[in-house]
Parts: structure tokens; C-alpha cells; sequence
């Protein structure tokens, strides 16, 4: 039996006419499926205003979530208002009970740490959007199963950035979910959310519901994944940074790791390697123009080398030194990385002399002033902020220095097929 997994991003689900699309996509693919759906448009964002200032009591989040609700109400009425106002109302209470939830979360004293608070909120933007679908599928005649994600993706307390746990998760998809995958079966569940073996709930990571398509085409030994976008494919440069991208047509498992690793938004990086280990294609397409041929990413039988282009902004570089000038290495590098790991951050690029040990990070607001002054109890610290990272992978090289005209580079690295420059953005 053949199985598809498909994943819609919350700019497929920006409004009740963007919803209808995807239905109508839906409808058009074959069966059994696994549709995973992220929050509508750009509600993770707003749910992090409420988180925020809920936290920091800086403003009153009530406000942020006001917006969100009505928000989610209008589409709500746009899409079920026509069908009946029955089933308007019915939608709307399962709805409420979500929202009930956060503000039990917000008006109560906050108990738990920032990160375990986040998850908890956060993860609502997923499990209202996939009600929504999937009840509006229903209601049009395109019958799905509904899934609550959290019982078969069990992760860890690693709040916002939270591993799976594959045996156990693997032996719930088989206990809940294998059961339901007959030839007519359609599952709408969440992306981007998981749940503890203590009943919270995690997210794993922004941007996350890539990942999850990828991980339920895992278990499910799944034919293909199909993430749809606003884009026609995977472009070779992105469009926010670059002039003049080219749709690239296939792309090997290993290209589309090294480009998303550094910047390539258009897939979540963890996305393709449980994809790549079990051989499952992945199909990036643009739900504007559903029948356009998209991007395939696989192994290829020959793999062509294809020039391309991220740019990671937000970075901050560091360069570090040992407070007695004695050199920076070994024992100085691995303290480093603990307290790295400890925050939970990733490092971007690294490069090291005898005196000292740069890095890139991605800025984080919450712990940046935090993550500075431990680092600061054990080394002399220098840091920018506002430089961004350049990749360019199979690079020719004379066209390198047209690209860099008007910038400050702060740190270049070049191997035979990967070049990296720190830029100051302006
Ligand atoms: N809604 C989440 C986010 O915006 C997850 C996702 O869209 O993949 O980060
Ligand atoms: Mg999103």
C-alpha cells in the first residue's frame, strides 16, 4: 500500500480563501495520506507576543491573544457560515476550549520556566489550525481522522527544542496510527508540537513542521513527502537576499542538508536526514500552482553540482580569549561548548587561532545578556551583533568578489566547495 505525507505551512492557511485552496489540494491526492499543518498565517509569532509579555508582564497579553482569536473567528465564519450555522458554532466551541486554556495559562502565576510556558501556549496556534482543516474537510465531504500529535510523537523536557524519542514514539505510531491507515485513510494532525511522557506539551523548534511531515513519513515507511509552499520550488539563492533565483529541478539529500543547514529557509534542516535514511523523496511544491513539477530532492543517480546561496541574518560573532593569554584550546574549547550545549544553542560557524576561538549564534534575546556573562566568568569576551553568514556551496570563485562589492567581511572560511563569509549587515 502506497502512502503520502503532506505538509502545509501557515502561509497555505493564511485565510478562509487560502484554506479552501488547500483543501482542494487535498481532495486531489491519492490515499492513504498524513496531512500535517501548522498554525494559521503568522500565529506562532503572535502566540510568542503572548508568551512574552505574559512572562515578562511587560504589556497585558491579553491583547495579543484578542487579535489572534478574532482573527481565527473570521475564518472560522468565512469558511463554516455557508454550510450552517450549526456547524459554525460547533467548530467555534471546539475552538474555545484552546483559547480557554491559554488564559487560564496567562492569568494564573507563572510556575513554569520560560521555555516549558512557551510550549504550553505556543502549541495552540497547531492544534486550533489542524481542527480547523480537518473539520472543514469534513464538512465538504473529504473525511479525515483527526490526531492529537502529542499522544504518538513523545520527545523530551527539552522545551522549544525538543528531541524525539524514537523507539517509544515509532511503537505509538504503530499502536495508534498504523490501525487507521486503510486505502481511503486521510489523517490531519499537527506539526511543529510533541508531548512528554508526563502529559506536557513541546515544540520542536520554529519552523518545526517540516520536521514532523519527515518523522511521520518515517514511521510510516511512507512513498513521499510533499511540503507545499509560496514558492515554485527550492530556489538556488533566497529571493529575500538574492537577485534573480533559479527554481532548481532535483536536489541531492546531501545539497538540500548543507543548504537549509545555513539559512535556506525553504525546509526546516532537520528535515531531510530520517527522509534520506529511509530513501523517501521529498517534493517541494507551490500550492499557487499545485500542478507545476516543483523540486524533487533524492538520491540522483548523477548529482550535478548547482551554485547556491543562503544568507543566516540575525548572527552574532564571538570571539573569545583565555583570560591569562595562555592559548585557546582543548580544555578552553570544551568549556566553551558546555555552556553552549547548557543554553541550548547551536553554533553557525566556528574558527579558531592560537589565541582565540570565534563562533556565530543565532541572536536570542531572551538569553543573550545571560549567555554573555557566563561566558564572561572564564574568558575575555568580544562580540558583534547584526552580522549575518554568507554561504555559497559549489562556488566559482571568480564570481565571489561582485557578490561581496559594498560589504565589511569580519571572517572568511573556504573549503574546496563551501565558502563562508561573516558580514556586518547594515
Ligand atoms: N507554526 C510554527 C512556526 O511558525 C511551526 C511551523 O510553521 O513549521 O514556527
Ligand atoms: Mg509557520
Amino acid at each position: 500500500m502506497s502512502l503520502f505525507v503532506h505538509k502545509f505551512g501557515g502561509a497555505s492557511l493564511k485565510d478562509a480563501a487560502s484554506i479552501k485552496n488547500v483543501a482542494n489540494i487535498i481532495q486531489q491526492q491519492s490515499t492513504p495520506s498524513i496531512i500535517v499543518i501548522s498554525a494559521i498565517g503568522k500565529t506562532t509569532n503572535d502566540l510568542e507576543n503572548v508568551v512574552k509579555s505574559a512572562f515578562f508582564k511587560s504589556n497585558p497579553p491579553e491583547q495579543y491573544l484578542e487579535s489572534i482569536k478574532t482573527q481565527h473567528q473570521n475564518i472560522i465564519h468565512s469558511l463554516f457560515h455557508s454550510i450552517s450555522y450549526q456547524k459554525e458554532e460547533e467548530v467555534q466551541q471546539l475552538i474555545n476550549k484552546h483559547w480557554a486554556y491559554v488564559e487560564q495559562l496567562i492569568r494564573q502565576d507563572v510556575i513554569y520556566p520560560f521555555g516549558q510556558f512557551y510550549d504550553q501556549i505556543v502549541s495552540v496556534g497547531e492544534l486550533v489550525s489542524s481542527t480547523i482543516v480537518s473539520e472543514y474537510l469534513n464538512a465538504i465531504g473529504c473525511y479525515n481522522t483527526w490526531l492529537d500529535v502529542r499522544q504518538v510523537l513523545l520527545t523530551d523536557q527539552q522545551w522549544r527544542a525538543a528531541n524525539i524519542d524514537w523507539t517509544n514514539s515509532l511503537r505509538r505510531f504503530e499502536e495508534i496510527v498504523r490501525p487507521f491507515l486503510s486505502d481511503t485513510a486521510r489523517i490531519v494532525t499537527q506539526g511543529f508540537i510533541g508531548g512528554t511522557s508526563h502529559g506536557f506539551t513541546t515544540t520542536l523548534g520554529r519552523e518545526g513542521s517540516d520536521y514532523t511531515a519527515a518523522i511521520m513519513a518515517y514511521f510510516a515507511d511512507a512513498d513521499s513527502v510533499t511540503i507545499w509552499k509560496d514558492v515554485e520550488g527550492v530556489l538556488n539563492a533566497d529571493p529575500r537576499y538574492f537577485k534573480n533565483p533559479q527554481k532548481i529541478d532535483e536536489l541531492s539529500y546531501y545539497d538540500a542538508i548543507e543548504m537549509t543547514y545555513y539559512g535556506a529557509t525553504v525546509i526546516h534542516p532537520k528535515t531531510i536526514k530520517p527522509l534520506q535514511n529511509k530513501s523517501i523523496p521529498l517534493k517541494v511544491k507551490s500550492f499557487i500552482h499545485p500542478e507545476a513539477s516543483g523540486t524533487l530532492i533524492h538520491q540522483p543517480q548523477q548529482t550535478k553540482r548547482i551554485t547556491t546561496y543562503s544568507y543566516l541574518p540575525n548572527q552574532v560573532l564571538i570571539t573569545l580569549q583565555s583570560q591569562d593569554f595562555s592559548f585557546f584550546a582543548e580544555p578552553q574549547i570544551q568549556q566553551c561548548f558546555q555552556i553552549i550545549n547548557n543554553y541550548g544553542l547551536k553554533i553557525n560557524l566556528m574558527q579558531n587561532t592560537a589565541l582565540n576561538f570565534s563562533i556565530c549564534i543565532t541572536y536570542d534575546e531572551v538569553i543573550f545578556k545571560n549567555f554573555i556573562s557566563e561566558l564572561q566568568k572564564h574568558f575575555k569576551v568580544l562580540f558583534n551583533q547584526n552580522v549575518a553568514i554568507l554561504t555559497i556551496r559549489h562556488y566559482v570563485s571568480n564570481t565571489l568578489s561582485s557578490l561581496l562589492e559594498g560589504k565589511e567581511v569580519l571572517l572568511e572560511q573556504r573549503t574546496r566547495h563551501h565558502v563562508q563569509f561573516v558580514l556586518r549587515e547594515k
